[in-house]
């Protein structure tokens, strides 16, 4: 059943109040009814006293003395809340019994030899019976005294009781549904009204925020859990507007060279080395097209999350053993020197393919960064391995950017050292598949060094 919250509130409400309500009257009419019993019980007692206090017993005779108070109405009347007396022999032969009860007799047990209470019926009314033997000096029991009160008067009180408790159960429920269901409806109010703002929330105006209720509730949480996945979602929209837009910016630029260049090449006849030079140029141009295009996809297919980390040891001696012929040409250019401190045996857990990716990167930015003379060292301590230049570092300003996609230092864009701000946002990116933590020191003109804290098993 697809019941609305506030219906379903009601409901439930309506449900728990009905089982406490009927437990309650149910009490009520207990007590009512055990109360009603217990004072009939009292009054057949108080007469018991009365009656034996009139006889005497000799043996296998009961003497019945004056009584003058049997003459009282309740004893001849029938109308009058009367009470029935009678007693009888241990033959069963009536020898008395009250004048309201004429010819009518009250059936008894002739077997109890203690006194006990019933419910029966005198010439076919509800009556409550107390019957008591009556014994002899020797304890033997020598007939029986029975005292009967009408039930009437009872029945009809617990039967206008429940008459009451019935007519009062549904109204009870009834109000107690209309309560609740104007609370549920006027608690849900906000929620309708955030899911009418959040509707009209589209890419237009993703800067829209729910504004925030007044009262610090749950619905004050949610708004506010709302507004900040909005924020969340605005700030990819913005970052993947401002992507598509560096990456067309990185693509044209060289793009542009390529024309220009190839614009200069045929507007006249040129001697043989001027395009051998100019075609040099284009080249390096298309390359760096290529290596853009190469981490971008990289960058997609890490994003798209189809690339997943391989769980093997990875023995970070021979793996950067095996990279070092691609470092030794710009090593060699630039005279610096690349100092390797790794224990043979050191292995960490990861993928070995995302970890030569991100040696390659980051090595690659301390040549292309570092001095001319300069020092690179790779080295190992307890479970961090870092990467060291002495080139031209950081500005503490620009250090919180430099693993954002595209970005660049002021000095890197102006010099001529060829990149496209993509290879460190490809590292963290690889790092965080690897539960690897990378964290970067800076000092602008001094050092760089960039340590990777391996959270995985290692040895
Ligand atoms: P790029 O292709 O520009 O090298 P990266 O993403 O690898 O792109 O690096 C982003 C920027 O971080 C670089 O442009 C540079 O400004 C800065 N950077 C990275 N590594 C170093 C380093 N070792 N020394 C100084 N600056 C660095």
């Amino acid at each position: 059943m697809n019941l609305k919250f506030k219906n379903r509130i009601a409901i439930f409400n309506t449900i728990a109040v009905a089982l406490t309500t009927a437990l309650v009257f149910i009490v009520i009419y207990s007590v009512v009814h055990k109360t009603a019993y217990s004072h009939l019980d009292d009054d057949i007692l108080i007469e018991k006293e009365d009656v034996f206090s009139n006889l005497n017993t000799t043996n296998n005779s009961i003497i019945i003395n004056k009584m003058p108070e049997w003459d009282e109405a309740e004893h001849r009347e029938v109308e009058v809340n009367p009470t029935f007396l009678q007693i009888v022999d241990a033959e069963g032969v009536v020898i008395f019994h009250s004048a309201n009860m004429m010819k009518d007799q009250i059936l008894y047990n002739p077997k109890i030899e203690t006194e006990s209470f019933f419910d029966s019926e005198l010439n076919k009314q509800p009556i409550r019976l107390g019957q008591f033997p009556i014994k002899n000096d020797k304890n033997e029991v020598i007939g029986q005294l029975t005292i009967a009160i009408p039930q009437q008067e009872s029945i009809n009180i617990l039967n206008n009781l429940i008459l009451v408790l019935l007519i009062a159960f549904p109204i009870v429920l009834f109000i107690q549904f209309l309560a609740s269901w104007f609370a549920a409806s006027k608690s849900i109010e906000p929620v309708n009204e955030l899911i009418k703002t959040a509707s009209g929330i589209g890419d237009s105006n993703i800067g829209t925020r729910l504004s925030l209720p007044v009262r610090h509730d749950e619905i004050y949480v949610l708004t506010q859990t709302i507004n900040d996945l909005l924020a969340r979602i605005e700030t990819s929209i913005v970052q993947q507007k401002q992507f598509t837009s560096n990456a067309s910016h990185e693509i044209r630029t060289p793009l542009a060279a390529i024309r220009g260049t190839l614009e200069v090449l045929i507007r006249k006849q040129r001697d043989p080395e001027f395009y051998e030079n100019k075609i040099s140029e284009i080249i390096s141009q298309v390359d760096r097209i290529d290596t853009l295009l190469e981490q971008l996809l990289q960058l997609a297919r890490l994003e798209s999350g189809v690339a997943i980390s391989k769980c093997e040891n990875v023995e970070l001696e021979a793996l950067i053993a095996s990279l070092t012929h691609k470092w030794k040409e710009s090593a060699t250019t630039k005279n610096i020197t690349i100092q390797i401190d790794i224990p043979k045996s050191y292995t960490m857990v990861g993928d070995r393919l995302f970890m030569e990716i991100i040696l390659n990167n980051l090595v690659n930015n301390a040549l292309k960064y570092g001095n001319q003379n300069g020092i690179v060292s790779i080295q190992i301590d307890a479970n961090t391995l870092s990467i060291n230049d002495n080139g031209m570092g950081i500005s503490i300003a620009q250090l919180p950017y430099i693993f954002n996609r595209f970005y660049r230092t002021d000095e890197s864009r102006s010099s001529t050292i060829k990149g496209n701000g993509l290879g460190l946002s490809i590292v963290k990116k690889l790092c965080e598949l690897q539960n690897i933590v990378i964290d970067v020191e800076s000092k602008e003109g001094e050092f760089t060094k960039f340590t990777l804290h391996f959270t995985g098993k290692k040895s």
